[in-house]
């Protein structure tokens, strides 16, 4: 067990009902000759009183819950006054032990909270707020410096197109390092401003890279605040929109066929997911399905090839050549008749600095870490539906995403 300066373990007490051990009591008394510290400047002071007996929830022994019972004392601090004692294995009035804590925070990242909370006898609620400790240390203890690429992106979240069903996160998205930095509520300028502040100005001035979509929000701020780094589009967001474009096409298109002839409807059925794959990817049946599509004229195989051709400039080594070819895509794709299409070839073309500046960042900024870190903030969110506040997922997601530094403890279980 645990043992700290200044305290001695005075017996050690089975409770049992019926035959069945429900706890165990683990009695501290402070050390004869050693004087207790001031809870404020840790320094040794003369003792004046003692409290009433608390109880701390301390990591099961053999599955049985066991608390440590201890009367803490008042000293009398030079400076501080009268005040309660340090307690090394408590902070301030939680019920529970730092090295328990710990211990149901380390648990909480492998199992969902409830489950935590069942596997150690204890409650949701008691495993919240040991996550929250946690995080809260992780969070003052963190070095920030070094950051040279973050990743700015909108999340949502729950149910619903309301502001508060988004989440704006900041990432760290360095080779060395890819962390949560920030989370918080909306997707708004001031959310974002929000981010950077808690950030610092240091860390936003010694930015290199800054990788968003092209949320307006989001660029007006970047602009206004980390003008000295390269800003990019990210990769992974504009082949989304033209997904996105694709996928509307085909819809439409669906239902003006459906309306004619169920026969001329079929032939655009489950060619969802083809449609959303990159052409080199696609075989077998899907493949002639594909194939038969691309010979039928339809919009929706127009789109389809408009979209295909555009992979084509993430090839580009020079930044003139790669614009040239935005151009020529754009033209075409303003003459396709094919709305989505139009819209995405007007978004690209009013974003082309900051999408070309995707080739003078490259081999310096991985096109993948914002995607893969979505995806694992989605793993989170979804597991959210457990967590009854928004909160308590905020919580969760620095916890698991967040690469915090971690409390000292003895008790490291997992
Ligand atoms: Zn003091």
């Amino acid at each position: 067990m645990q043992r700290f300066v200044g305290f001695v373990y005075l017996e050690i007490r089975m409770h049992c009902h019926q035959g069945q051990p429900i706890s165990i009591e683990i009695t501290v008394e402070p050390h004869g000759g050693i004087r207790g510290r001031c809870s404020r400047c840790q320094q040794p002071a003369p003792g004046y009183d003692r409290l009433p007996q608390r109880r701390w929830l301390f990591v099961p022994l053999w599955g049985i819950p066991a608390y440590f019972c201890y009367a803490p004392r008042r000293v009398q601090c030079a400076e501080h006054g009268v005040v309660v004692e340090h307690i090394p294995w408590s902070d301030g009035k939680r019920p529970v032990t730092c090295a328990m804590m710990g211990f149901l925070a380390r648990w909480a990242r492998r199992l969902s909270w409830r489950e935590t909370a069942r596997a150690f006898q204890t409650s949701w609620e008691a495993v919240y707020r040991s996550v929250e400790w946690f995080v809260e240390w992780g969070l003052s203890h963190r070095e920030l410096s070094g950051i040279e690429s973050i990743g700015v992106d909108e999340i949502h979240w729950g149910h619903g197109l309301k502001a508060d069903n988004f989440l704006t996160v900041i990432y760290q998205i360095d080779s060395g390092c890819r962390r949560l930095l920030w989370v918080g509520k909306r997707r708004s300028q001031a959310t974002l401003r929000r981010g950077f502040k808690v950030l610092g100005p240091e860390v936003v001035k010694g930015l290199r890279f800054v990788c968003s979509d092209m949320w307006k929000p989001y660029l007006q701020v970047i602009a206004a605040q980390a003008g000295q780094a390269l800003h990019v589009l990210d990769r992974f967001h504009i082949v989304g929109h033209l997904n996105r474009a694709v996928d509307e096409v085909r819809r439409a298109e669906s239902t003006r066929l459906r309306a004619k002839s169920k026969e001329s409807a079929q032939r655009l059925k489950h060619l969802r997911w083809t449609l959303l794959r990159r052409g080199s990817r696609v075989r077998g049946r899907a493949r002639e399905k594909l194939k038969a599509l691309l010979a039928s004229k339809l919009a929706t195989a127009r789109a389809w090839e408009l979209k295909e051709s555009f992979a084509h400039f993430w090839q580009y080594k020079s930044v003139i050549w790669a614009g040239a070819f935005l151009h020529g895509w754009c033209f075409w794709a303003m003459r396709s008749r094919l709305e989505p299409m139009k819209k995405v070839a007007r978004m690209l073309r009013s974003h082309e600095p900051l999408i070309l500046n995707w080739f003078r960042a490259k081999g310096e900024i991985s096109s993948g870490a914002v995607e893969g870190l979505n995806n694992k903030i989605r793993v989170v969110t979804r597991r959210s539906y457990g967590f009854r506040t928004y909160k308590a997922m905020e919580i969760a997601l620095y916890h698991n995403l967040g690469r915090l530094p971690e409390p000292q403890s003895t008790h490291k279980f997992c």
